[in-house]
């Protein structure tokens, strides 16, 4: 999809979803779409992505430049993406809570505990801690981008990417389910809470 306005709507629409679906609350959370050349679109700062209008989204360079508005803080994260994944073409960034359980504790994920997981996912690595919005948060990805598409940041969320928004929105929601499958698989096994095989 290239049409701005579509991807506008759509825009609204994943940020509404994340909200609904408890993978952000307040203003927590970003969206980015690459819209050709140098030009993105992005999620404007201090704003709750469950109330956004299309009126409220932002263009902006790779610099971070908009012509209006505040972007999102975590604007370098997503530069440092899109420069590095040139095949990256939108960026979902949430705090869904059980992924972030195990960003927390700095534990990667491992997608091969789940057939479907396996095909799409492979391991969700998880980055060192940083402080949101500075270049060194944007830098602890780097060592993982190239290889992943899903990516825990320590202590913090996660982020995902893909062909389009959607894509990248739907390989959220599946990290999410993910850590929520693997707490409740150790949990089944009664082994007092720790991890799966695999699972650092
Ligand atoms: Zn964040």
């Amino acid at each position: 999809m290239t049409n701005p306005v579509l991807l506008r709507r759509q825009m609204v629409d994943i940020g509404r979803r994340l909200q609904q679906q408890n993978l952000i609350v307040a203003a927590e959370g970003n969206l980015s779409v690459r819209l050709g050349g140098h030009a993105f679109l992005v999620t404007p700062s201090g704003v709750g992505k469950g109330a956004l209008r299309v009126q409220d989204l932002l263009e902006i360079d790779l610099h971070g430049r908009c012509t209006r508005g505040r972007p999102t803080s975590e604007w370098p994260l997503h530069r440092r993406i899109y420069e590095s994944r040139p095949d990256v073409m939108a960026i979902c960034h949430a705090h869904p809570p059980w992924a972030t359980a195990f960003a927390a504790i700095g534990r990667d994920l491992d997608g091969s505990l789940l057939t479907e997981t396996a095909a799409v996912l492979g391991m969700v690595p998880v980055c060192p801690r940083a402080e949101p919005g500075t270049e060194a948060a944007a830098s602890s990805v780097l060592p993982h981008i190239l290889g992943h598409d899903a990516i825990l940041l320590g202590s913090h969320g996660a982020v995902a990417v893909g062909k389009d928004l959607p894509a990248a929105f739907a390989l959220l929601e599946t990290v999410e389910r993910l850590a929520q499958v693997t707490l409740l698989a150790s949990l089944a096994r009664g082994d007092g809470g720790s991890l799966p095989p695999g699972v650092r």
